[in-house]
């Protein structure tokens, strides 16, 4: 029997190295030796109370859902993909069979299988395996690194799309963590050029700058919604995005979207109920859309990487190697203001 690595979490706060058979593939699967791995906002989480929302840590876990990797081996019915070939693993894994998944909006099938999310296992180890209709193959100018950050991308894509983002339009985005600024990059490469970012950590804006912020605002210093106004000559921005996912910047959105502007939910809110000015919305007759997850937009993501429109690599704020995992995970809850993305190098 072969055997691998693999990072097991056995208790909150603690991942242990263990050793485990190495995953042959099923006929529609292809196997992949594992080279990047991003350290998700939920990782974290995991990690720190051992539960999400309603997904509770209720056995060991192998966490990493953000994965980049080189196809070591395929399943008979495998037809596309082949040994070599470098892949980004889309980590959820739909039924294929329920009513979202037959409309085409798969994010919200009841019955995924998604990696990382109790009780199924992550990319936390030297060898996945995964549906071959998951598994999207990367042109030769992209690294398996930037195939790991194309699942947040993916997040930002669903975010922009989901507010119906066009040419020209003007936003904001409130959080400047790795979700605002992949929803900032993703508007950008549609465009949307005329992103204002706001955040209280000034290495964050700093960072949103760097990337194409249009304008950045401090929220600690200044009236985020006075300068917000300033800056788009009373009006407001057509499109607001919430991804710090909290109750505070949740209660602005009402007030910096302009008159017939849409308002993007994508951080999750610790505490979900407050209170919110559904006045400013039938006033001024705007839209709140919602995401979860993503659907059908790898390839988007991975295009547009490929053409040099986004440069992902760029949310890398930290790396470790595979073997310092528990080092990784501790220092992203002791660093949350200076990280906005750690990746796991299992190459090193
Ligand atoms: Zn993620
Ligand atoms: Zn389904």
């Amino acid at each position: 029997m072969e055997m691998m690595k693999a990072a097991v979490m056995t208790e909150v706060k603690k991942i242990e190295m263990q050793q485990r058979e190495k995953p042959q593939p099923k006929a529609d699967e292809v196997q992949v030796k594992v080279e990047y791995v991003g350290v998700c906002g939920s990782d974290v989480h995991y990690f720190e109370f051992g539960r999400v929302g309603n997904f509770v840590v209720e056995k060991p876990i192998v966490l990493g859902h953000e994965c980049g990797g080189t196809i070591t081996a395929v399943g008979s019915d495998v037809k596309k993909l082949k040994v070599g070939d470098h892949v980004a693993l889309e980590p959820g894994v739909p039924c294929g069979k329920c009513e979202f998944c037959l409309s085409g909006r798969y994010n919200l099938c009841p019955d995924v299988r998604f990696m990382a999310t109790p009780p199924y296992d992550g990319a936390f180890q030297e060898y996945v395996v995964h549906p071959e209709a998951l598994s999207f193959k990367l042109p030769d100018n992209m690294s398996t690194m930037a195939g790991a950050l194309i699942e947040p991308l993916s997040v930002g894509f669903h975010a922009a799309k989901q507010s119906g983002a066009a040419v020209g339009q003007s936003a904001v985005v409130l959080g400047a963590g790795c979700i605002g600024l992949v929803t900032m990059m993703a508007l950008r490469s549609m465009g949307v050029k005329k992103v204002i970012v706001v955040d209280l950590l000034p290495k964050r804006l700093e960072k949103a700058k760097e990337l194409g912020a249009a304008a950045v605002v401090n929220s600690g210093e200044t009236d985020a919604v006075k300068a917000v106004m300033d800056l788009t000559d009373g009006a407001g921005a057509d499109l607001v995005f919430e991804t710090a996912g909290s109750p505070v910047t949740s209660m602005m959105t009402s007030y910096l979207v302009k008159r017939g502007g849409t308002i993007t939910l994508v951080g999750m809110t610790p505490k979900p109920e407050f209170n919110y000015n559904f006045g400013n919305i039938m006033d001024k007759e705007a839209t709140i859309k919602s995401v979860f997850r993503y659907c059908n937009l790898y390839p988007t993501a991975i295009n547009a990487v490929a053409s040099g429109d986004i440069p992902i690599e760029k949310i890398v704020s930290d790396t470790f190697s595979f073997d310092e995992v528990q080092k990784a995970m501790q220092y992203n809850i002791d660093n949350k203001a200076d990280v906005t993305k750690i990746v796991l190098d299992f190459t090193k």
